[in-house]
């Protein structure tokens, strides 16, 4: 039977439209490289967005070309998060960390056509240009400076465009509007496309109330960067509920990102873990009356902060709650668009003692409407959500990718029934709530049994000498494996592994879990996108 409701994609040209009726007033900040703010309003984005989309058809875009960016957080990378499908094309985030011969390669990969590149990354630009030829190079003038005459200027080209007389190009809901590569935390990296529909879809679930909860009175404060899962998909919903956006463009030190607070104070942030443990640290640190940042920072009350991407320590959870300040764990991937599960206080929970509370917040979280989720034993069948069993989450649902770019579909990353094999392992309990305890290339297995290395990080890094840790698998004669505990103390403690064995027994672990040995470094190798980088730590301790 033919549907009884109208046949209207869905489509991001819809949020665009709404955003410039309806909050044309409200505001977008930028930090420009000098450290000063830039201010627009909604309705000049609108106009700005529609002359990008504009000018790229005048440069000969044509439907489904593939527009690179390479540029921080800032007013224009948002114009052409909407700018760019609204002319047909799609927008390629590339990773301004990764280095210069794997973003030549990528860009090869995904057959990028133009780019579009913040004046101050000019210099990372030239160190892979020579590997892909961009047939137009569009340099954002973000530092005010003059762009060199052998690339267009993104400012000139907005000038000369036409936002008036501009029409969005044909398109139908399954086409493309973005792409990102997996980081290759774990392999190399692979394209994911994300449609019109998969795009609004994500955005209206990961919006809703127990979530983001996004509200018209909100001010954003995205630190984690657009070239990772698209900022999480939160550039979509603030266009579409026209909330203020504080971007923090290349200044991303906690003094930079606190010192940000003060002048424009958000009431929800959203980073991967690494971000906050540095910023609460800085802060905590400025409390002190002899520290030169004595009473320069006071923390956002009753902020949200959304974050993701890597498990949520415990202990930084209390750090933050301490301070007015609720952190909201979400847990997914760039093939999922990315939001899947996320740890909110459910109804069950009203009466729960504030340790249980803590305890969920640590988790992953429960999935989100749309995704249907399984964690899959070694012996291929569902695992019970008793909180206890665990298996390979395996994922499936509207905004979860099918394929990898001009890449045949590989039996490792889905199931014969189609679902996408994370290579996460977790449990999950009768509320539905995901712990992560590995990731498959994590896990430790010690005379049989599993050990949790998140669960032994989270509980290191409840120290207080202990500033990060990170565990691996070390190979052992008698037990195959045995764990390493890579240390980062805090400034100016001390502390043995006696110390630490007695902390973690004191946490309930059992003598067999504890580390084999303690290393204790400087700092634990980020990876481009700011998760603690286990490889690199594999690589320096392969025993
Ligand atoms: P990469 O796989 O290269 O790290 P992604 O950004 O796509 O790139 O990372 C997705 C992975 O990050 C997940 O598969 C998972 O291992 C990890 N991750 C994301 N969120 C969480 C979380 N809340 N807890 C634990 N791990 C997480």
């Amino acid at each position: 039977m033919k549907s009884t409701m109208m046949d209207v994609p869905l489509s991001l040209n819809h949020l665009l439209e709404r955003a410039g009726k309806l909050f044309a007033g409200n505001e977008i900040v930028s930090r420009l490289p000098d450290k000063t703010l830039r201010r627009h309003s909604f309705g000049e984005y609108y106009r700005r967005t529609r002359a990008l989309a504009s000018a790229l058809q005048r440069l000969g875009l044509k439907k489904g070309d593939r527009v690179a960016t390479l540029c921080w957080n800032h007013h224009a990378h948002l114009e052409c998060y909407f700018g760019i499908p609204a002319a047909g094309g799609v927008m390629h985030t590339l990773n301004l960390r990764l280095s210069p011969d794997d973003i030549g390669w990528i860009a090869g990969n995904a057959q990028d056509r133009f780019l579009v590149v913040d004046d101050v990354l000019l210099p990372l630009y030239r160190q892979f240009a020579q590997m892909h030829r961009f047939e137009k190079v569009i340099v954002f003038p973000f530092s005010g400076a003059a762009v060199p005459p052998e690339f267009a200027d993104y400012e000139a080209l907005l000038e000369a465009a036409d936002p008036d007389g501009f029409e969005y190009a044909a398109h139908d809901e399954d086409d493309p509007v973005a792409m990102c590569y997996t980081s290759g935390t774990t392999g190399r990296a692979k394209g994911v496309a994300y449609s019109h529909r998969s795009t609004i879809l994500h955005t209206l679930v990961a919006s809703l109330g127990d979530f983001w909860g996004l509200r018209g009175t909100d001010v954003v404060l995205p630190v984690t960067p657009m070239f990772h899962a698209n900022s999480w998909g939160m550039p979509y919903g603030a266009v579409m509920m026209g909330v203020k956006l504080v971007f923090p463009g290349p200044h991303l030190h906690p003094e930079d990102l606190l010192d940000l607070m003060q002048l424009e104070p958000p009431t929800l942030s959203l980073g991967v873990p690494t971000i906050w443990m540095s910023l609460i640290q800085a802060y905590d640190a400025a409390q002190a009356a002899d520290s030169p940042h004595h009473g320069r920072w006071k923390l956002p009350q009753g902020m949200r902060s959304l974050v993701g991407g890597a498990a949520v320590p415990e202990a930084l959870i209390r750090a933050f709650d301490r301070h007015g300040i609720w952190i909201l764990q979400g847990w997914g991937m760039t093939e999922t668009s990315p939001v899947c599960t996320i740890s909110y206080p459910r109804a069950e929970l009203r009466a729960a003692t504030a340790d249980e509370r803590y305890r969920r917040a640590a988790m992953a979280g429960v999935p989100v409407p749309l995704v249907d989720l399984r964690v899959r034993g070694d012996d291929g069948r569902d695992q019970a959500w008793d909180g206890k069993s665990v298996g390979e989450i395996q994922v499936c649902g509207p905004f979860i990718t099918a394929s990898y770019h001009e890449v045949p579909v590989e039996a490792d990353k889905f199931t014969p029934d189609g679902w996408l094999r994370t290579g996460d392992v977790a449990s999950v309990d009768a509320l539905g709530f995901v712990k992560i305890t590995d990731r498959t290339k994590d896990l430790i297995k010690s005379g049989g049994e599993w050990i949790s290395s998140v669960d032994l990080e989270n509980a290191i890094m409840a120290h207080p000498a202990v500033a990060e840790a990170a565990v691996i698998a070390i190979p052992d004669e008698k037990w195959s494996e045995r764990p390493l505990a890579c240390v980062v103390l805090r400034p100016g403690r001390t502390e043995a592994a006696d110390g630490l064995d007695a902390h973690l027994l004191a946490h309930g672990f059992a003598k067999w879990q504890l580390p084999e040995r303690y290393e204790f470094i400087d700092a634990v190798p980020r990876t481009s996108t700011g998760k603690f980088w286990k490889m690199k730590l594999r690589e320096r301790f392969p025993r």
